[in-house]
């Protein structure tokens, strides 16, 4: 744990003009206000003051006094800023104005939940792999959706225009103190991922809100605009942000079980069966934009039915083929729109409960499984991911797990928020419709 003397002496070693107090809203964007370094001298009991009502997105009415709460080992100078006068920023907590923690933050949510899972004895490494696109800004510097590359999977430069750009961010991310453990270029042109080593729970949240403002910046360097928008194009590929998760007791991957067939311990199993007992209350966080759905429902390589393989790399819940310390189960339904707290914390709640009531994932399914039909699948008791958004706000209001695991006050909030999303679209005549019944008609 730093120390607030040892954080005012690093912003005067490395001549820190600015520190940003960064915090996510209850929908998981990260917004900030900048103070001076002489200011932060004077925040005495480590406390800022704003207008907290931002925490409440499109929901915001009035005015409402709420403290910053930074939390010291989260500084990191920002290295696509100035380096003259330089840019730093914490990550802070949100308290009302009387000091108690603001139960809707998503950063207090994730905090309550990872001290219940230690109570419980477990501690969880999570690794994110967030996929995202690259596209080109107009000559008003819009972004646009347009990319002019060509390449698909793992290509290469040439074809991967975005090699340099995504060059500088693992370097950058790197000297942030990130282990980038790969990037490569994904399925659809102008496509990318970059994969980070595991963590903890609250670093591997803290990481992703960090990543995506630093991928965004440098981007803008190479006149690209990065976007987590789930689909942003119809047709191809969406953007992912699997989490893969294991977990330890006593220092064990409780995972694995190095006597049975397959290698998995019953407690990955159950935890499994957590998650997919869950999931569909959980998908308007994981998955929480009109857009979300686009990609759940489309294929590619996103997963829409609720099942488990150690084989098909395209399922749900997938099992990677390591084994022993190293197995890990990776939930491939979150998107990168989601909030990153509030997906870490649905996850690992998921999983636990999925260890204290037994639940059953059922068999593995065959690889074949995404051949079957509709009809097949209800025959075999397959359930899928709710279609639409509308539907998953529906599966969160009836969900008492969802609700236990955020509290009903962010459920409540939630959902009126999500609802308004939802009609507001549904509002809207889109380019497809008039494409489609204009002349019908
Ligand atoms: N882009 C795919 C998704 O939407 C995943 C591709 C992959 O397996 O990396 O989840
Ligand atoms: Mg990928
Ligand atoms: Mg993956």
């Amino acid at each position: 744990m730093k120390t607030r003397e040892e954080i005012l002496q690093m912003v005067e070693n490395e001549d820190v003009e600015f520190i940003r107090l960064q915090f996510t809203d209850m929908f998981g964007t990260l917004k900030n206000v900048a103070v001076t370094a002489t200011q932060l001298q004077y925040m005495k009991d480590n406390r800022y003051l704003i207008d907290g009502s931002c925490m409440y997105g499109e929901l915001r009415t009035g005015e409402e006094d709420m403290y910053l709460c930074p939390d010291l080992d989260t500084f990191v100078i920002l290295p696509w800023r100035p380096q003259q006068g330089k840019v730093a920023r914490l990550l802070c907590d949100v308290c009302r104005a009387d000091g108690t923690p603001l139960a809707v933050s998503p950063r207090e949510i994730l905090k309550k939940t990872i001290e219940k899972v230690e109570k419980e004895g477990y501690t969880f490494q999570i690794d994110p792999e967030c996929e995202f696109f690259l596209f080109h800004e107009d000559e008003n510097g819009v972004p646009t959706t347009v990319t002019h590359e060509k390449a698909g999977y793992m290509d290469i430069s040439p074809l991967d225009l975005g090699e340099n750009a995504r060059r500088d961010m693992v370097m950058t991310l790197e000297d942030m103190g990130f282990e980038i453990e790969s990037s490569h270029h994904e399925k659809a042109p102008g496509q990318h991922e970059i994969d980070f080593r595991y963590a903890g729970a609250m670093e591997t949240a803290d990481r992703i809100v960090t990543f995506k403002t630093a991928v965004r910046s440098i981007a803008k360097r190479f006149g690209l605009y990065a976007t987590f928008m789930p689909k942003p194009k119809a047709g191809t590929a969406g953007s992912g942000m699997h989490i893969n998760i294991s977990l330890f007791q006593n220092g064990k991957n409780i995972f694995s079980d190095p006597e049975a067939e397959d290698g998995l311990s019953q407690e990955a199993k159950w935890f499994m069966g957590g998650v997919m007992a869950h999931v569909k209350g959980m998908c308007a966080v994981t998955n929480p934009l009109v857009n979300s759905y686009k990609r759940l429902t489309s294929g590619c390589d996103a997963p829409r039915d609720i099942i488990w393989t150690t084989k098909n790399h395209n399922t749900l819940l997938r099992i990677p083929f390591m084994r022993g310390e190293d197995t890990r189960i990776e939930l491939r339904f979150p998107d990168p729109s989601a909030n990153a707290y509030l997906t870490i914390a649905l996850c690992m709640a998921a999983g636990l409960d999925g260890i204290a009531k037994h639940l059953d994932p059922g068999a593995e399914s065959a690889r074949l499984f995404a051949s079957r039909t509709e009809a097949e699948k209800a025959a075999a008791g397959i359930d899928h991911l709710p279609d639409t958004l509308r539907e998953a706000v529906a599966f969160m209001e009836e969900d008492s797990f969802v609700k236990m695991v955020l509290g009903q006050e962010f459920v409540d909030l939630y959902v009126e928020a999500k609802k308004a999303e939802w009609n507001e679209y549904m509002s809207q005549v889109s380019e497809w419709e008039v494409d489609k019944y204009l002349y019908r008609t």
